[in-house]
């Protein structure tokens, strides 16, 4: 009998000890790229699939990289340094036009795990602005660095020069002779970014752009600002965002999602939406997205806009790319 009590009483408490404990399953690790946000337009077929494509293919880098052990920080730097490479987005080669006809490029990198965070503003000779937001953040005592002083840190990390006409492609030469003439609205789309969870639990993220097309120059969007833009944090959220970066900046988008999330208890689907669609909808100007992966490997992907160009991929299968 008094066996019997015993068991009863150690069976209960196993129960409510792993009640207790009970957590959420954890992704292995996870990923979500975007390659920017924008009102829908009708688009080629071929041009369609041209990008759906090239979504995969910078998923495929980062996804390998995963598979293979890699650390968040540097899957998300990598997959953007490959988007900073694609003449396709506004970012690295194939950014925007500033109004005076110049290329300004704007990054930030966050890692996760101990919330540090490198970016630059308004670089115009930095081949991979990501890189060099990277150098920032590991090899100074800094978060942000501008334009020049940002050019010269960058070169003293070994970093080469490249000409400002390196960025230009024809589609963006005749974009900003279109929107001289009020015949193209400056539309914010292009920017890309990249959100990561690896097998060690650790979050990252990081985001690049050209800008908005036809800004005037030193402006400054939300990319380099960490909290608008971009951010991580390893016991909530990454976030990468993509759109209107001065609403960006006013709303403290990425670090408003991981405050939902932390102070709310809001999943990261709830707290996207809740910024993206709750607040952000709400204010002037023409919005935009955010892609998040949070500390579980669960994914959101939220925008007001008619296209976000993104793609994601999960260790339990999850695939996929999309634009609508
Ligand atoms: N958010 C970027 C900026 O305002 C533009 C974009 O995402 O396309 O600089």
């Amino acid at each position: 009998m008094k066996n019997i009590v015993l068991l009863i009483i150690f069976t209960m408490m196993s129960l409510s000890f792993s009640g207790c404990r009970q957590t959420e399953p954890r992704e292995e690790w996870a990923i979500v790229l975007h390659g920017g946000a924008g009102s829908a337009r009708s688009m080629a077929p071929e041009v369609r699939d041209n990008y759906l494509n090239l979504l995969d293919q910078a998923l495929e880098v980062g996804t390998r990289m995963l598979q293979n052990g890699e650390k968040a920080l540097d899957v998300a730097t990598r997959v953007v340094v490959w988007l900073e490479d694609c003449p396709s987005f506004n970012a690295g080669k194939g950014a925007v036009v500033t109004s005076d006809g110049i290329h300004e490029l704007d990054a930030a990198v966050m890692d996760g795990s101990n919330l540090m965070a490198g970016a630059v503003a308004g670089v115009r000779d930095i081949k991979n602005p990501i890189l060099a937001a990277r150098h920032v953040m590991e090899d100074s005592p800094h978060v942000l660095l501008i334009g020049e002083g940002a050019s010269s840190f960058a070169q003293s990390m070994g970093l080469p020069p490249v000409d400002n006409s390196y960025f230009s492609t024809p589609e963006r030469l005749e974009q900003i002779r279109r929107i001289k003439m009020k015949k193209e609205d400056p539309d914010p789309k292009g920017t890309v970014g990249c959100v990561v969870l690896d097998s060690k639990g650790n979050l990252a993220a990081a985001t690049s752009t050209g800008g908005m097309s036809g800004k005037r120059w030193g402006r400054v969007g939300d990319v380099p600002v960490i909290g608008a833009g971009t951010y991580a944090n390893n016991a909530t959220v990454a976030v990468s965002g993509t759109g209107h970066g001065e609403l960006w900046i006013r709303r403290c988008v990425a670090f408003d999602i991981s405050a939902l999330m932390d102070y709310k208890g809001m999943t990261v689907k709830e707290a996207a939406r809740e910024v993206i669609l709750g607040k952000i909808d709400k204010m002037e100007g023409s919005g935009g997205g955010v892609i998040c992966v949070d500390k579980n490997g669960n994914i959101a992907m939220e925008f007001n806009t008619g296209m976000m160009f993104r793609a994601w991929a999960t260790a339990s299968g999850q695939k996929g790319t999309a634009i609508e």
